[in-house]
């Protein structure tokens, strides 16, 4: 990382940046949603893209200057397709959350229905949460989990037999099962409305092959680019060529004005990064990796949301501990083990306390996690658990977790690696 100009311009933000990256190497990354990108990524993203501006789409812009930023950006767009075999890609929504919003907009007046999954089931904010705009502008039915921590597509069809949304959302942000999208389409048919799979979180093992795609049976997926397909942060949105100028429109003039283009390049090189080989191993990883932290909390006595994962995260479900997510996250925090906490089903506690802990396995797969040493993070976890009032014991615990961190190095050949 290199920030010798930054150390002499402005110290402030240059030694809070190098604190953060020691944290980044001396703990161990469990929020689910979190991941470590490449050195390549970052050097798009801190490149000279960020200078020009760029509205309106690939050769067809309100400025001039762009036979470059027209290149790249078209480039973002055809790998896009090609990794998740979609017809048409907008690779300008600066979020997650925007790429849905152009989505609404694009489908959907004021006062329409939409039938999603349920916030505190694992849903996401912008899925039609009453505080954000989804929620405040839509009509937004809800769908949960049952006691399994598993969608009932049953109860889903009957929802939307009863409710005639003109979309339905699949996708989640904290669910650890398969999802099936062709029962999604099926119900979405049945009632004649729009499907859009959010595929933020499974964006990378769709990607990697060790989740189904959406591809065929969503008109419209969203994603963002920074959770398990490990780019910048930011957002796409795919569709079906029949929309694609709806789509088009709702993200540029409608919701958004330039576009990031230095944060797009970024977005070009992680996608090409997720076509390689080496991505498709490193997905493979991910899922192993998670089923042997699941495996290794049950047998360390604690439960888990549903059982056994099937996909890069699962919910530490705290309930017969008598302990709260609340609580425990910042017992892990002091053992070195970053995570936050989440309310499981039928949660006894408020949303801001919780009985439950979302833990995820991409971050720490990228920087070379194995089986092994998720097992030793299960026994970590458990044991801080146990021992919360523990100073002694927890102290011990984070000598451990940070054996873990210099085993498994991280941004090694940037300033301060291997200095703690
Ligand atoms: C993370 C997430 C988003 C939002 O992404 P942001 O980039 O934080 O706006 C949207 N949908 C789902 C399912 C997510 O998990």
């Amino acid at each position: 990382m290199n920030i010798e100009n930054l150390k002499k311009v402005d110290p402030d933000v240059a030694g809070l940046i190098e604190k953060e990256l020691e944290r980044q190497q001396t703990t161990i990354e469990l929020i689910a949603s979190e991941n470590f990108t490449s050195e390549a990524v970052m050097e798009a993203c801190g490149s000279v893209l960020t200078n020009k501006y760029a509205e309106g789409k690939p050769y067809k812009r309100y400025y001039n200057g762009c036979d470059n930023i027209d290149k790249i950006e078209e480039l973002a767009q055809k790998r896009a397709c090609e990794l998740f075999h979609m017809d048409h890609a907008n690779v300008q929504p600066h979020s997650g959350a925007q790429a849905n919003m152009a989505v609404f907009m694009a489908l959907l007046k004021p006062g329409d229905k939409v039938l999603s999954m349920d916030l505190s089931n694992g849903g996401h904010l912008s899925h039609g949460s009453p505080v954000n705009f989804s929620g405040m502008y839509f009509d937004v039915k809800s769908y949960g989990v049952d006691e399994n921590g598993c969608i009932d597509y049953d109860d889903v069809e009957r929802m939307a037999i009863e409710h005639q949304p003109k979309l339905i959302i699949c996708g989640a942000s904290n669910y650890s099962k398969i999802i099936d999208f062709k029962r999604f389409r099926e119900i979405a048919d049945k009632v004649g409305a729009y499907l859009l799979a959010d595929i933020a979180h499974i964006a990378g093992l769709v990607a990697g092959g060790v989740h189904p795609s959406p591809a065929g049976y969503a008109q419209f997926v969203t994603t963002t680019t920074h959770k398990t397909l490990r780019g910048p942060r930011g957002g796409i949105i795919m569709c079906d060529e029949k929309y694609a100028k709806q789509i088009d429109k709702a993200v540029f003039p409608g919701m958004q004005g330039g576009p990031l283009e230095h944060i797009i390049a970024g977005k070009a090189v992680a996608l090409l990064e997720a076509s390689k080989p080496e991505f498709k191993e490193y997905a493979q990883n991910i899922v192993r990796n998670a089923k042997a932290l699941a495996q290794g909390l049950l047998d360390n006595g604690m439960d888990i949301v549903g059982g056994m994962t099937e996909n890069h995260l699962m919910t530490l479900d705290l309930r017969k501990t008598g302990k709260t997510g609340k609580d425990m996250a910042n017992v892990l925090e002091c053992v070195g083990i970053t995570a936050n906490k989440n309310t499981v089903p039928n949660d006894p506690q408020s949303p801001f306390v919780t009985s439950g802990i979302r833990l995820g396995a991409a971050a720490v797969t990228t920087r070379g996690f194995d089986e092994e040493a998720m097992r030793e993070v299960a026994r970590i976890i458990a044991e801080a658990i146990k021992n919360s009032d523990n100073n002694a014991a927890l102290t011990q615990l984070r000598q451990d977790s940070l054996k873990l961190c210099k085993k498994f190095p991280l941004y090694a050949q940037y300033s301060r690696a291997g200095q703690f």
